[in-house]
């Protein structure tokens, strides 16, 4: 097995959402090798090469991996940590037993500029996202903090558009 455990180090209130919790984990491997697949994988990911390290999202979890360390972010309690911690456990594993067919992605994603995810905001303002403003929504879509969906009245059109860059 590639990825054998994952032990989890420190817990604490998460900076992004005060009433979620981050943690940081060690991964009883080194992670690097696997990093490219992730990236091919997840459309969020802002993965750098130079650094070994990719950050994305899974539902509203957000993963940072860098060499043998598993940050988490935005989780309810321990249980939830746990169960994101089996899941990315798993994945990796699996990735690494069917990586000869899979293809590496080795390039930074290219997301557009805030100005131009505001642009493709329906521009109404109504909190509907639980953002003040469609400026606000889209400066944090932009850091992958929300996601496209939280946004009910997007058109299906600038749906397609931003999540060729954002799913
Ligand atoms: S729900 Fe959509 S339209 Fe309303 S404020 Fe948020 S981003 Fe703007």
């Amino acid at each position: 097995m590639f990825l054998e455990s994952v032990r989890v180090l420190d817990v604490d209130i998460c900076i992004q959402r005060q009433d979620k919790f981050a943690a940081r984990a060690r991964a009883s491997t080194d992670l690097s090798v696997i990093l490219p697949y992730l990236n091919a994988i997840f459309k969020s990911a802002d993965y750098n090469r130079e650094a070994d390290s990719i950050t994305f999202i899974h539902g509203i979890i957000e993963f940072s991996l860098i060499k043998d360390q598993i940050n988490v972010k935005k989780f309810a309690n321990r249980t939830e940590l746990h169960e994101q911690l089996d899941w990315i456990r798993e994945l990796i594993n699996d990735i690494w037993e069917s990586r000869l067919e899979l293809s590496p992605m080795y390039t930074k994603r290219r997301r557009p500029p805030v100005m131009t995810i505001l642009s493709l905001l329906p521009g109404t303002n109504c909190g509907a996202c639980g953002e003040k403003s469609c400026m606000a929504f889209a400066a944090r879509l932009y850091k992958l903090e929300v996601e496209i969906g939280e946004c009910p009245l997007l058109d299906t059109a600038s749906k397609n558009h931003l999540g060729i860059d954002f799913e």
